[in-house]
């Protein structure tokens, strides 16, 4: 049976305030049908969560961070807690996504400390993983793949992981108009799950929620969402703008 679809529009940093509210108000209408097949996700900047939070409220759309802290309180500069999330409403957190491993350094291991933080807290873990242009041309995708998944979901029980949602993102297709095609895409999502189910077994494997991301758009998420092994999407451009965000997703879900 497919798994019910997962759709997440990443707004990295855009947005503040206003322009949250500016579309989460353009969205809504018309939500409610497009979330009976789709879960559907908005991740705004951590500033804009609390009025995004608000308008959400009673409404299919749940809220999403882009990041969080491995530390629980304290001296952290600049960072932000899963009880802070808590607090503002945030069902769900971003981790390991390729800006913040390519950008920030971020390591296996470091991700690992955040997606247990964030099962400890209740939050939903978006977990990114993803090749770049060049390991994919030697050879390298297993291999990177393999390494992103047990390293980051290292130490996670089975019940943790009917938690976690998946994001495939080839880095080389992030934010490039360049799209995996529904074949590159599928194929690596099958081997991803077969990387759960060695590592969490076949019912894990089965359950799990992968979303493909890498310049996802309206008029080709219906072809990659028909995908056997595709699950929903992580989409960071084309969820800037409420009417392509719905279309993409009104799309997929046919
Ligand atoms: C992303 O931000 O995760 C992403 C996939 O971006 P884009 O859709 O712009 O490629």
């Amino acid at each position: 049976m497919k798994r019910k679809l997962i759709i997440a529009a990443n707004w990295k940093m855009n947005k503040g305030p206003a322009e949250t509210t500016e579309f989460i108000e353009s969205f809504l209408p018309g939500s409610e049908e497009l979330s009976e097949s789709c879960d559907i996700i908005i991740a705004p900047p951590y500033v804009s969560l609390p009025v995004a939070a608000s308008l959400l409220v009673d409404s299919p759309v749940a809220l999403s961070a882009q990041n969080v802290s491995e530390q629980d309180e304290g001296a952290f500069t600049g960072e932000v807690a899963t009880r802070m999330l808590n607090e503002v409403g945030a069902q769900y957190v971003i981790l390991g996504h390729s800006e913040r491993r390519a950008i920030y350094g971020e390591s296996d291991e470091f991700i690992n400390a955040k997606v247990r933080k964030a099962l400890t807290a209740g939050l939903v873990p978006i977990f990114c993983i993803g090749e770049t242009l060049e390991e994919r041309e030697s050879g390298e995708l297993e291999e990177v793949l393999r390494a992103q998944v047990s390293g980051g979901l290292a130490d996670l029980t089975v019940e943790d992981m009917a938690e976690v949602v998946v994001a495939y993102e080839p880095v080389w297709a992030i934010g490039t108009g360049v799209t995996a095609t529904p074949d590159q895409a599928q194929e690596a999502h099958a081997f991803v799950r077969t990387l759960l189910g060695d590592q969490f077994g076949a019912e894990v494997a089965a359950a799990t929620r992968i979303q493909y991301g890498g310049s996802v758009k309206p008029g080709n998420s219906a072809e990659l969402m028909a995908q056997t092994d595709i699950d929903g999407a992580l989409v960071g451009g084309a969820s800037l703008e409420a009417g392509s965000f719905r279309d993409l997703i009104a799309n997929a879900v046919v």
